[in-house]
């Protein structure tokens, strides 16, 4: 178990580098965030304690459930999940430090209210649906520029960058689509030039498509499956759950 994930992380360093080098992009740029969705707390741990430091889960209750395990190893808890807002209270016990799926205003407006109680800020990215998939959750790429902007009016919330999660497709090139569509979103953000906006950070690329994300300009790859094998749930367990609800 130890051995197969410290080997698949070195596989994994290894197509990042690759995919850098092909791009003609410093590795330094690209950060490794391990999806730990359905990942016991012993095995993240086994991570974390050779050298990984960027963790993300997709749900609170999971968060909840790992974080005694996880709490005296060091590292970073970012959240890439569909965040209801009912969790928000939830969700700030965690030490969680960015909200990558940062997607909608009021969802914006109840983190803010609480973090203001708190006295406290918390990082965030905005995610877009590039994919255009009913399925997904994020922001249609034609209202995300407006969305960064009325979010960059929560002074509890800093903006970073963006997320996606690319079209699950064989076909190379529609996968880089969706990733060109969040690339020139954050140029465009860049230039309008927006107060307490950073638009250092794209989250894009995951298992099967990462070094095409890379070779469009991810600064942040999401792994799950080919770190720590294959789930037992569907992702569309993770996707697509009230999504109904929330429209
Ligand atoms: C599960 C998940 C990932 C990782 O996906 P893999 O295909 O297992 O690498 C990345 N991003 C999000 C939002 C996820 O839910």
């Amino acid at each position: 178990m130890k051995e197969d994930i410290l080997h698949n992380i070195s596989v994994i360093n290894e197509r990042i580098r690759n995919a850098c080098e092909k791009a003609g992009r410093d590795i330094r740029e690209v950060k490794l965030l391990l999806a730990t969705k359905t990942v016991s707390a012993e095995r993240i741990k086994i991570a974390l304690e050779h050298g990984q430091t960027l963790i993300a889960e997709n749900k609170v209750q999971e968060l909840k459930e790992k974080y005694e395990g996880l709490k005296d190893i060091p590292h970073q808890n970012h959240f890439i999940g569909h965040l209801q807002t009912n969790k928000i209270k939830d969700i700030l016990k965690y030490n969680v430090i960015c909200i990558q799926s940062l997607d909608r205003l009021d969802l914006a407006e109840k983190l803010h209210q609480r973090l203001l109680t708190e006295n406290r800020t918390i990082e965030v990215l905005i995610q877009v649906n590039t994919s255009s998939e009913e399925s997904k959750f994020g922001v249609d790429p034609n209202k995300a520029i407006e969305l960064t902007r009325k979010v960059s009016q929560f002074s509890t919330l800093k903006i970073k960058g963006l997320m996606t999660i690319g079209l699950f497709s064989a076909e190379t090139e529609k996968v880089r689509q969706c990733f060109k569509i969040l690339k020139n979103l954050q140029l465009e953000i860049i230039k309008e030039n927006i107060p307490n906006v950073e638009m250092k950070e794209l989250s894009m690329g995951m298992s099967g498509d990462l070094e095409t994300a890379i070779e469009e300009g991810a600064t942040i790859v999401r792994v799950g499956t080919a770190v720590f094998g294959a789930r037992i749930y569907p992702d569309s367990y993770y996707w697509n759950e009230g999504k109904k609800e929330t429209k």
